[in-house]
This record gives C-alpha cells, structure tokens and sequence, in this order.
C-alpha cells in the first residue's frame, strides 16, 4: 500500500482556469435520498460479520460490523507508520500524528459537503469502505494500537495523538472511552492528545471532562470560513445538523477551557469565501488566544462538491503564507491589502522580510496541532490529505529548493528569484 497512488488528474481542478473559487461557482450538489434497506449502515448490522483484525476498506464486500471504542479508524499513513499495513509515502518516512477516527456502522449522521465520510454516501458505501480526506481509512482494535505505541514507547515517531469524533449519539462517551483506554498506558506528557471535536453533539461539561481526562488541545472543525458557506456546505443547505452558532458556542467554551494556545479552529480555503474573508477569521481566532488549521479545498471523490474546482494554488498559497504570517510573525490582517474581490495584494511585510519567510519554507508545511520539532511546525502533518503529490497543497515535509521555486512562482505576489 503507498500513500502514492498513481491517480487521474481531478478534470474539474483542470479545468479551472480562475485564480480563486468564488463563491457563486462553489455550489454543492444537493444530496439524493437513500433508499430505506440502506440507511443507518442497514447492510452491516443485518449481515452481522465478526471483524477479524485489522480491516482494510474493500468497498461493500460483507464490511464487518465495527464500533468505537473496540474499533478506530486511522488514516493509510498511520497505518503505514505503525507497521499495520506495507507501504512507503512519497518523499515522506511517517507521520507525526496519530489520528483516530471514531467508527460505527451507522457512520457519521452529518452529511457535510465536501466530505466523504457523509451520510448521503449510505447507499454507495458502507461508512468503513469510505474516502476521507483521499485516502483510504483501516479500521484497526484500539487495543492492538496502543499495545504497538505502548510496546515502542520512545521510538515510535509520533508526536501527537488526535481523537477525530464524528456526528453519532455514542460519539461523546466513545471519545472519553478512547482517551482513557490510551491514558492508561500511553503517557500523554510523551505523546499529547488533540481532540478534533463535533460541536453538534457537545455541552460545555464535555469539554471540561476532556480536559479533566488529559487532552491536551482542543479543535472545532469549523471548515467554513464564513456563516452562508457554513450553512451551504454543513447545515440546511444539505440537510445537515451542525450551525455556525453551536460551533462557535463550544469553540467559545474550548477557549476557557483549555485555555491559550490550547484550542483551535479547522478552516478549508477555496469553499467560496474570499482570502480577506479566511485571513479575517485567521486574525478572529488569534486574537481569541487560538490558532487555524488550514486545508486546502480539494473535491472528494463522491462528496457533494466532486464537481468543482480545487483551489488554484495562488489562492491557497496566498492565503497559506497570510495565515503563518499572522499567526507566528505578529503581521496583522489590518496590516495586509486587499483588492476589490478580496484577494491579497500586500501581505503586510516589507519584501526581504517576506522573502526570508517564504525561503524558510514553513509557512506552506501542512498546519495543524503542534509537534516536538518547533512551535510552528505541525505534528498533523496529514500526508497528501488535501492535494495530489504532483501538485502539493500543505508540504507533510520541509519544501526543498524546487519545491520554493514552484511556491514562489504559485504566489504571484512575491518575486520569483
Ligand atoms: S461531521 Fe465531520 S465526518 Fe461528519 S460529514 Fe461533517 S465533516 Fe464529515
């Protein structure tokens, strides 16, 4: 297995010939109705199969039937990272970051967008056979995960462990069974703990109890960057139950909580937002005490935007360096300039400045909780999870000198050299 899969280029990223996704071309598809017989991960609970180990996503072939906490889900490269499943990744050794995905046959009860978790996906696949985030996702015991991490203890690469929830109703008492299993026998002073959390099911004491437990840093995928993308990709506009409101509530929360520096919010740049609108929601979150994780649009394979356009990499990059810069160089979104249909004009920065940010290559590594290595290196460092190795989005590496060059020249305002 590689997390280098040879792969058709995405038509419609092709196509685009634009230099940012405006909003009015971001539209999703509205989903289908799922037929009946299909609908709650009908197909696996009724043919009841027994998993046997580890299970590796063979598209609606008898999907046993798996539930958090005995089961997580992990991404290919951490399955490849642990020694679960053969396989290199390109220009990469490991990750960084173990994330783990909360599983049940019913899957997730959202039905967002631009993921391809979501439930419209019910009646073309069972929710262990899904797509997320490009790769596939084994389904692997807890316990056989933490005997691994447990039995290598400091040789094993992680930096950090991430509890990823879903929208179900056992999705708050999974997560705090799945956080005290691995407490128990994984120092979490040697491999903090993240939560990337789900607003929609959460009150404030679960916030608390995840603290209380010894989650170290708290996230609230907001992924919109705007309350009409929000409701468009994630709410009514899909027949989805998450709002803006609820979100910022236990993002709010997360604040007190956890305190400076220890919560966050997702944001995905391209979904129709404009870079002011994504750098002013950047500057929102630092000014709270937090910090963005970034991700560059990219359309799922079989989500409700597969049909549009990635964002074209002198939007991300923008957008990219804008938020680095804001978030660990003290530039202000105030500081930047903006043109008519919001796109950056001036980052704020005199140029040599700029050019020392860019050359050191940081800015555009994948972002995300922080690591071991330095403050603003990711320890999520999420391998191709938003573009195709050919044309890479967030660096799961530091960029080497041909990889500044293509940068410098996606930029557009900063002068190639
Ligand atoms: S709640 Fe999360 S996992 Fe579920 S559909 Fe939305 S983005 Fe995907």
């Amino acid at each position: 297995m590689s997390c280098h899969r040879p792969e058709a280029p995405v038509a419609s990223s092709l196509a685009n010939r634009a230099d940012h996704n405006p909003f009015a071309a971001m539209q999703p598809r509205a989903p289908r109705a799922t037929p009946k017989e299909a609908r709650n991960g009908a197909r696996v609970i009724a043919n009841h199969v027994a998993p046997q180990g580890v299970y590796l996503p063979n598209y609606n072939i008898l999907t046993p039937y798996m539930r958090s906490p005995e089961y997580v889900q992990m991404s290919t490269a951490a399955a490849i990272t642990l020694g679960i499943v053969p396989g290199r990744m390109y220009r990469c050794e490991c990750t960084r970051c173990l994330n783990l995905l909360l599983t049940y046959p019913e899957g997730c009860r959202a039905n967002c967008a631009y993921c391809g978790l979501a439930r419209h996906r019910e009646a073309e696949r069972d929710y262990a056979d899904r797509n997320f985030i490009r790769v596939d996702w084994p389904a692997v015991p807890l316990e056989k995960t933490i005997d691994i991490v447990a039995r290598d203890g400091a040789a094993i690469p992680f930096h950090r462990m991430c509890i990823s929830m879903i929208t179900h109703p056992r999705s708050d008492e999974d997560t705090v069974s799945v956080l005290r299993r691995w407490t128990e026998r994984v120092d979490p002073a040697a491999i903090p703990v993240s939560i990337l959390s789900n607003p929609t099911t959460m009150r404030r004491e679960d916030v608390t109890r995840l603290r209380d437990l010894g989650a170290d840093i708290f996230t609230v995928a907001l992924d919109a960057a705007t309350p009409e993308i929000f409701d468009r990709t994630r709410g009514k506009g899909v027949q989805s139950p998450h709002s803006w409101k609820k979100y910022w509530e236990i993002l709010m929360d997360a604040r007190e909580i956890f305190g400076p520096q220890k919560f966050g919010a997702h944001i995905i740049v391209g979904m129709g937002e404009t870079e002011a609108e994504a750098l002013a929601l950047v500057q929102q979150l630092v000014d709270l005490g937090g910090h963005s994780h970034m991700f560059c649009f990219f359309p799922e394979k079989g989500s409700l935007m597969d049909h549009l356009p990635a964002t074209p990499r002198d939007q991300w990059r923008r957008v990219q360096l804008g938020r680095y810069l804001i978030d660990y160089r003290g530039v202000r979104v105030e500081h930047m300039r903006f043109d008519g249909e919001g796109r950056v004009v001036d980052l704020g920065l005199p140029q040599a400045e700029l050019d020392a940010v860019v050359e050191a290559g940081v800015a555009f590594r994948t972002s995300g909780c922080p690591g071991k290595f330095a403050d603003d290196v990711s320890a999520c460092d999420r391998p191709y999870g938003d573009s195709p190795p050919s044309n890479i989005a967030s660096y799961p590496f530091p960029p080497a000198k041909r990889d500044l060059t293509k940068i410098r020249r996606q930029l557009r305002i900063v002068p190639r050299k």
